[in-house]
């Protein structure tokens, strides 16, 4: 038998009140992947990446991780079956330290030594390196990005969500950590969920895609077919 997706969402429906953000929404990460969800503003982005968290909980359908049923499980259950988000805004404990900062994302590894995690965090990421006794509120944007994603990264994950890392940053920037990202997969093979509005750098990163309108998939592929595609490239990529 062949193994099952590391992620495998189907059918999943999902909203808050009358509002339906996720509708019907199917998708597959295999291990090792990087894949990319994009989307306009409000399609639905963000609320895939959270409900595959567990909140908010699907309406329908199943999520499941490395064949195993995660679906209405807790958010602290589904982190511990090896989930870690970066979630957009970054959402850094601003008056802790770079190191503390770090650390909290250590917590679903209980007893294990966290030590090799962060001398990981910090080969891909020198600037945390040097920064581990300054306060996280006072890094810059793409700082504390890095230590978003550094923080997720802590818990020795199995799929890595990023929402929307390259939002409010210099272009210099987004290119570090996009590279960083493509370096920890090739180098770890750790599995990739990645949301952006930056359909340009996600597609080209993306060993595969997801396009999602209005809270439903409608087009998937290669990142390489997907940005060929002369209407994603007039949705998405300005034009030209
Ligand atoms: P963006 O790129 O702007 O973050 P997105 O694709 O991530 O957009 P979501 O944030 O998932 O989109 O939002 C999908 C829909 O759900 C939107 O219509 C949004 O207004 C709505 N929504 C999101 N969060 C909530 C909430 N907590 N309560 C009510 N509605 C919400």
């Amino acid at each position: 038998a062949t193994a099952p997706p590391l992620l495998e969402v189907e059918g999943v429906s999902a909203g808050y009140g009358a509002v339906q953000a996720l509708n019907t929404v199917s998708l597959q990460v295999q291990p090792g992947e990087i894949v990319t969800l994009i989307g306009a503003n409000g399609a639905g982005k963000s609320t895939l990446l959270m409900t595959i968290c567990g909140q908010p909980r699907p309406r329908a359908g199943r999520i499941r991780l490395g064949g195993e049923d995660i679906t209405g499980q807790p958010t602290h259950a589904i982190m511990r079956r090896g989930v870690a988000q970066s979630p957009e805004g970054r959402r850094i404990f601003p008056r802790m330290t770079v190191r503390e900062n770090l650390l909290m994302g250590a917590e679903a590894l209980s007893k294990e030594d966290p030590a090799p995690q962060m001398a990981q965090a910090c080969r891909l990421f020198p600037r945390l390196q040097e920064r581990l006794w300054q306060r996280g509120g006072t890094l810059s944007g793409g700082e504390q990005q890095m230590l978003a994603i550094g923080r997720a990264l802590m818990s020795k994950p199995r799929l890595l969500l990023l929402d929307e890392p390259s939002l409010g940053l210099a272009p210099l920037v987004v290119r570090q950590i996009f590279d960083a990202i493509r370096q920890l997969n090739a180098e770890t093979g750790l599995t990739v969920l990645l949301v952006e509005q930056n359909a340009n750098l996600a597609l080209r990163l993306a060993h595969r895609a997801y396009v999602l309108v209005n809270g439903r998939i409608t087009m998937e592929g290669s990142g390489r077919a997907l940005l060929a595609r002369p209407e994603i490239r007039d949705a998405y990529l300005g034009g030209g």
